[in-house]
């Protein structure tokens, strides 16, 4: 079976078609610049890279100049569109609807509709991609697999906020989390590698990429999660802020003379390890800083370490122990000197790391010392495998 994945965003829309029997990467590619001049297709497989620049008006163009890439004669994957079984859309927001993926009918588009107050920038380029594609294969099955679906298995207690009960039901205002794909991709491995069922098992899983998330999985269950209402909320991320006290918000309204849109641009873009080390929010930017000395490069570094290996603290608390905790994403696959960072001290509670295991990037690995009563695992995330199996169980019913 071949499925298609689709990530849909807002001016580029990112593929990859998948052959399911050997979980294999027939081609994946790239549509950028949709609507904008100068648009154009990179799609990359083992017979080729191929770039086609043209131009793109809408997501519809660009999932046309994907079937064509895919189909075309020298370049191409696939003979006929008859071989792709399914697509896989990811879909950023399911809000309360959601609690795993679904086939996609008209009520799901309703629903991923209506959640597009909650992801703005995210869900209607989500829903265009869908629709695109219905367009392009109406008989082919669309799956929407989503980023907060994972987290549905919350309870209260982790995702209610502290506010009047009403603002929750009025407004949906509660924690969600995000990056669900990936925490339960990495999980299900973490599982695999340890060769111990998923539901005896007590993880906590850190993403740390340019967005960074961490959760708390027991028995295969997300049961708490860093990020909240937004992707804003937890860990201290390359420009975004983490938690901060939301009386800074009024406060620099107030004395900054600052608006709402320059407030959610200063916790938004401004923030995070780029404002505190004024350098970057590329840690590879950062680490170089301060390997030169800069002292705030330094600063942003152990800032970032510290508000992760707080969650590490909490969620062992809430979930009476951990079993492993799994790294993974840009910084968690390849920063082996932050994984150090992040873990230091932490010997006490029995998770130990081995510095020669340690020292890899990008490699599925137990890095953990032989005595460690924790186990720490490396795990490069793949979201995109992820879908599509979802995909193909849902079809497959
Ligand atoms: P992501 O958002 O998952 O792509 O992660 C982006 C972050 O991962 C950036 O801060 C990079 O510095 C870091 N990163 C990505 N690749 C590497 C690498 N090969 N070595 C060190 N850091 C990396």
């Amino acid at each position: 079976m071949k499925i298609l994945v689709i990530n849909a965003g807002s001016s580029s829309l990112k593929y990859q078609l998948m052959d399911m029997q050997q979980e294999k990467v027939l081609a994946k590619g790239i549509c950028e610049r949709i609507g904008i001049a100068g648009s154009r297709l990179k799609q990359e497989s083992d017979r080729s890279e191929y770039i086609v620049e043209k131009p793109m008006e809408t997501h519809a163009d660009a999932i046309l100049m994907v079937t064509d890439a895919l189909l075309d004669k020298e370049n191409g994957v696939i003979a006929s569109m008859s071989e792709i079984a399914a697509v896989g859309h990811r879909v950023v927001h399911g809000g309360e609807f959601f609690k795993s993926s679904v086939i996609i009918d008209d009520k799901v588009k309703e629903a991923i509709d209506v959640c597009s107050g909650l992801a703005p920038l995210h869900n209607p380029p989500n829903l265009i991609g869908i629709k695109a594609c219905e367009k392009a294969m109406p008989n082919v099955p669309m799956v929407a697999v989503f980023d907060t679906a994972f987290h549905q298995t919350m309870p209260a207690e982790a995702y209610l906020y502290a506010l009047p009960y009403e603002v929750y039901e009025k407004h949906k205002i509660r924690k969600y989390g995000f990056h669900g794909t990936s925490h339960k991709y990495v999980a299900q491995r973490a599982s695999q590698m340890l060769d111990r069922p998923i539901e005896s098992l007590n993880l906590i899983t850190c993403h740390l990429g340019n967005g960074s998330s961490v959760t708390a999985i027991k028995g295969g269950k997300s049961v708490d999660t860093s990020m909240g209402f937004t992707p804003l909320a937890g860990v201290v991320m390359g420009t975004r802020s983490g938690m901060i006290d939301p009386a800074i918000v009024p406060y620099l309204m107030e004395n900054e003379d600052m608006s709402l849109q320059d407030i959610n641009n200063l916790l938004n873009k401004q923030s995070g390890v780029l404002g505190i080390s004024g350098v970057s929010s590329d840690f590879r930017d950062i680490d170089g800083a301060a390997e030169e000395g800069n002292e705030r490069a330094q600063l942003a570094l152990e800032v970032f370490a510290y508000s992760i290996r707080k969650y590490i603290g909490q969620y062992t608390a809430i979930m009476g122990g951990v079993d492993a905790i799994i790294f993974t994403a840009g910084i968690g696959e390849n920063n082996f000197k932050m994984r150090m960072s992040i873990l230091k001290g932490l010997d006490g509670v029995g998770i130990t790391i081995d510095e020669e295991k340690n020292n890899v990037r990008g490699q599925e690995i137990d890095v953990s010392a032989v005595d460690a009563k924790v186990k720490t695992l490396v795990i490069p995330t793949n979201e995109e495998l992820m879908i599509a199996l979802d995909t193909q169980k849902l079809v497959s019913k």
